[in-house]
């Protein structure tokens, strides 16, 4: 994954979070300690991680865990490897993964991790050190009955393999689900690369055929083009889409004609950017551009344009106050999380724009991944049609209780789905006698 995955504003993503969680916990008016158990994690783990580098030399990282809620089942949630990362941004995703888990209904709470380094100046070697160290501070908080980790901004399926080997190491024992995201050969799952973007195209499509839309006349505009904008846009045109711009962190191209998502990711892969084809750096060859419909945009203006569905799915709080207004899109699917501010959200609400919001849109990373901790469970391998199959039903029920919420009572999808998800979590905390 990215590094450069950097938030625009100066509100915390925790102060994002609680201004929908205060919402939902006013509208339901919910008891003193139910509301001190949802606004707040049970647990937060700090520890320092010290490795020895290659040149002989120590280094030593602030590594967290945040462990937010457990009542549905083991906490769930990524490890991020980046210099940002803190306690307030990992506590923000954590609460995010409690309400997402409880909404899918999966058998999981909510978790988050972070070691504050940056991975890009470390060796393999290192990486791998790193990635041993935080198994091995934590090595009590973790486990597949405890917190069940997974990748996130930076950590990949190698990192997973050799977080699992270190716990199984320790504790001597065999544990396939002591974390998700791993590689095939160890334990891994067929689809989890494509899991994110494959639940939010669910969502879409069950969006358009509700609304009776035609996708080959719906315009689309995807922002980041990494696991879940790519593999997003991919989907989109296979399945007759238009999808007109995308960009990465070095800017975007758009053509009102359709863009083909596999050409650019061959360029991508050949030159590093999205606008590969036709530009390097900032030169970029105009008469190609002109003969191909093709313009380059900046990721300010690539959210501006003009289009049907807008797909955030790199940075978080990237559509704010300033830049609502011009947002023309009638759709936004949130694949990234918390690209779209609170005050944003309530200017998209009164246009009549439809947020799909990132506790539903990108769950299907976490839905795919607890059928990887079921398959270690279980010891049967899964096949990807089963994948498709579960996380389609999966995603499609919680579209349905979240239209069905904001139906009844006339709130906004992000508001549906943190009743849906907060109603869920307090029926079990009321169930086995916490609050
Ligand atoms: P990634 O690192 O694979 O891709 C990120 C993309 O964003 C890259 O194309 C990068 O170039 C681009 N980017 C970085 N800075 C940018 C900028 N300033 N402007 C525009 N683009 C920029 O990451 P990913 O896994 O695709 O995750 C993207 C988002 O989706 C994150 O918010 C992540 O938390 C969220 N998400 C991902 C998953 C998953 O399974 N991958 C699951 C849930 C949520």
């Amino acid at each position: 994954m990215d590094t450069t995955l950097t938030p625009m504003s100066t509100a915390t993503p925790y102060t994002r979070f609680r201004t929908t969680l205060d919402a939902t916990i006013e509208r339901l008016g919910l008891r003193k300690e139910e509301i001190a158990f949802l606004s707040q994690p049970q647990y937060i783990h700090k520890k320092e991680l010290t490795i020895k580098k290659d040149d002989g030399s120590s280094e030593s990282f602030l590594a967290f865990r945040v462990q937010f809620n457990n009542a549905r089942g083991p906490f769930k949630g990524g490890i991020r490897f980046h210099p940002e990362a803190d306690e307030e941004e990992v506590k923000a995703l954590a609460a995010l993964m409690a309400i997402k888990t409880a909404l899918s209904d999966i058998p999981f709470g909510g978790a988050k991790g972070g070691v504050q380094c940056d991975p890009k100046s470390f060796s393999r070697r290192e990486l791998q050190a790193i990635s041993r160290a935080y198994v091995s501070a934590f090595l009590e908080e973790l486990g597949p009955y405890r917190d069940c980790a997974a990748p996130d901004v930076n950590t990949n399926p190698d990192i997973m393999a050799w977080m699992r080997d270190e716990y199984e190491r320790r504790k001597g024992v065999y544990a396939p689900s002591f974390i998700t995201g791993k590689p095939l050969s160890y334990g891994g799952i067929p689809g989890r690369d494509t899991a994110t973007a494959r639940g939010g195209f669910y969502v879409l499509q069950e969006l358009v055929n509700h609304d009776a839309l035609n996708p080959s006349e719906l315009r689309v505009v995807i922002q980041g083009f990494g696991n879940a904008g790519a593999h997003m846009a991919q989907f989109l045109h296979r399945e007759g889409y238009n999808v007109v711009a995308v960009s990465d962190s070095q800017g975007g191209i758009y053509s009102p004609d359709g863009i083909d998502p596999f050409r650019i990711q061959k360029y991508k892969k050949q030159t590093g950017s999205v606008t590969g084809e036709y530009c390097k750096g900032s030169v970029c060859d105009i008469e190609k551009m002109k003969l191909d419909h093709v313009e380059r945009v900046s990721n300010e203006e690539l959210l501006e344009l003009p289009c049907d569905v807008l797909i955030p799915a790199a940075l978080d709080n990237v559509i704010t106050a300033e830049n609502a207004r011009h947002i023309q899109a009638k759709y936004i699917l949130e694949l990234a999380n918390g690209p779209v501010s609170p005050e944003a959200d309530a200017i998209l609400d009164a246009k009549g724009a439809v947020v799909i919001p990132d506790v539903l849109a990108n769950a299907g990373g976490v839905v795919v991944s607890y059928f990887e901790w079921a398959q270690g469970r279980s010891g049967r391998q899964w096949i990807p049609q089963q994948v498709k199959d579960h996380l389609r039903r999966i995603m499609l029920e919680a579209f349905t209780a979240v239209r069905h919420e904001a139906r009844r009572s006339n709130i906004s999808y992000r508001r549906a789905a943190f009743t849906v998800g907060v109603e869920r979590i307090l029926e079990t905390m009321r169930a086995r006698g916490w609050v």
